[in-house]
């Protein structure tokens, strides 16, 4: 009976913990498979957590050293002290990934150390970390292997000097010249981590735009304002090579001389990861990118298989992958599982931040929606302006009959979380009008958006 589970879940990323504990929640006897020492996943360990750690404080770094003086606090000479800066952000991955082991503990989830591989449905086999195997049955297992770096042929990756954002979370000096291959959210999020910290860093994009997936006035308007801040981009550039060249690098680009730098992080997105799960065996359908092929139920082509989160199609995102564990757990319990693919929030973590949520203006115009437009910028926002960031405005996009809001897409500071009112009222099937009439406290960040709704109807009040 020790080795018999209702459910398995294989990976304890945001998407495989949250899971195995909601699933203990309606009374399933769970066990959670990770070979990591650390329970977390990627999101936790190596992804958004040490990366927001990273960015605060390279943030509080650069504003002390060249923003204080203006809300006339003179503090003298600052000095980066980076031991320091790591050991603050190894805490708070510590802190939480050993809070992810407390909730399994509380909810009664079953942590098997070691390296799971399906052997049959319903069946388990783990490669114990500490030695030997164990085989566990059940019923259901929920693939929640996540996801792993997606390589670029020439680029040499050593662990080291070319690296992906594991090795750009931990640096050991301050590079002095960075090329960051992919302006997509992890580019733009460490390169800021290092251009704040005093690197000159290149991002080599190969798209003609940054962000490609987002709003295209979004990234154009973030990609002024972090020029301005220091970042340089080549933009429709091809990256040839990467290699090792004495002390440093070489980037190679096509139709331009190499890029001689320190380091490289390689960042051109993130591929599902299925190594050793023995899926082809199984006759378990898989995409193109290796993706689990699986339905609205998140179950796979085999019976009793179900996989959620960066493994399975959709954006690569923690939240998407918590809502998936949620929902696919209750989908085994109850048979009721839902999630609104339709108000998942997208934040990019740079200064001003950008966010966004719903169709952008180019998936509207493909798709032949008449849509209206309210935007209002925080230039003319009293909370920004007494903070002093007034970068960025608020685009709020709605239905031209209905008045539904279809998209909101923000730079501005705190962007992150104001993105969040706008995800609630997309969830709730919200017009733009309700949003106008909602009472915002002033002054607020949140004023911004009641003005952009505004905007998109009868007019904003203080532009
Ligand atoms: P993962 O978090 O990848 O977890 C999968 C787990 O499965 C891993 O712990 C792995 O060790 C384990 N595993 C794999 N195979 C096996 C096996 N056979 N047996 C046992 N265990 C196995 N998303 C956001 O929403 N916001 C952010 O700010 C953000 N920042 C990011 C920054 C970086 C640098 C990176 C790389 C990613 C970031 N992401 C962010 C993306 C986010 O980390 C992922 O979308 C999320 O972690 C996916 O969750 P998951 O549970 O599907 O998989
Ligand atoms: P991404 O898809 O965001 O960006 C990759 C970028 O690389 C794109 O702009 C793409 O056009 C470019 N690119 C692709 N091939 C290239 C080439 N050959 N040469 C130059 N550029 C090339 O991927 P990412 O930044 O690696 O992030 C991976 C995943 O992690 C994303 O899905 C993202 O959602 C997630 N993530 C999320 C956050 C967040 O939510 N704040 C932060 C980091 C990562």
């Amino acid at each position: 009976m020790e080795n018999q589970f209702d459910l398995i879940v294989i990976g304890s990323g945001p998407g495989g913990y949250v899971g195995a504990i909601r699933a203990a929640q309606l009374g399933m006897k769970v066990a959670c498979v990770e070979f990591e020492p650390a329970l977390g996943g990627t999101c936790l360990r190596i992804g958004c957590i040490p990366s927001k750690a990273l960015l605060e404080a390279s943030h509080l770094f650069h504003k002390t050293k060249h923003e204080l003086a203006q809300f006339g606090i003179d503090v003298g000479k600052v000095a980066l002290n980076l031991p320091a800066m790591m050991k603050k952000k190894n805490d708070v991955v510590g802190d939480l990934t050993g809070g992810v082991a407390g909730l399994f503990k509380k909810n009664k989830v079953a942590h098997i150390k070691g390296k799971g591989r399906l052997d049959a449905p319903g069946k388990v086999v783990v490669a114990l970390t500490a030695g030997g195997t164990q085989e566990l049955s059940a019923k259901n297992v929920m693939i929640a292997t996540g996801s792993t770096v997606a390589r670029l042929p020439g680029v040499e990756l050593d662990g080291d000097r070319i690296g992906t954002s594991t090795e750009a979370l931990s640096y050991p000096e301050v590079p002095g010249q960075l090329v960051v291959i992919g302006a997509g959210v992890i580019g733009l999020e460490l390169g800021s981590v290092w251009q704040r910290l005093g690197a000159k860093v290149t991002m080599v994009e190969y798209a003609d735009r940054i962000l490609p997936g987002m709003d295209a006035e979004l990234g154009t308007l973030s990609k002024k304002i972090l020029e301005k801040q220091g970042l340089s981009f080549k933009l429709g550039a091809r990256v040839k090579s990467a290699t090792r060249k004495g002390k440093g690098c070489s980037v190679e680009v096509e139709g331009s001389d190499p890029i001689a730098c320190d380091r490289v992080l390689l960042a051109v997105g993130r591929i599902p990861y299925t190594e050793g799960l023995g899926l082809e065996k199984l006759g378990v359908a898989q995409g193109k990118r290796g993706d689990v092929i699986v339905n609205e139920h998140f179950q796979s082509s085999v019976p009793g298989i179900y996989a959620i989160g960066d493994v399975i199609k959709g954006p690569m995102l923690a939240h998407k992958a918590e809502e998936e564990g949620v929902a696919c757990a209750e989908f085994i319990a109850t048979g009721y599982g839902h999630v609104d693919y339709d108000s998942i929030p997208s934040v990019v973590y740079t200064h001003p931040e950008i966010a966004s949520v719903g169709k952008s203006e180019e998936q509207l115009k493909e798709a032949k929606i008449e849509y209206k437009k309210g935007w209002f910028p925080f230039s003319a926002n009293g909370r920004a302006k007494a903070i002093g960031s007034t970068e960025g405005r608020v685009k709020l996009l709605a239905d031209a009959k209905t008045d539904r809001v279809l998209g909101v897409h923000i730079v501005g500071a705190a962007a992150g979380d104001l993105i969040a009112e706008a995800a609630v009222a997309m969830a709730f099937g919200a017009s733009a009008e309700d949003i106008a009439r909602a009472s915002h406290a002033h002054p607020s960040l949140a004023e911004a958006v009641k003005e952009a709704a505004l905007a998109a109807g009868s007019g904003a009040l203080n532009i």
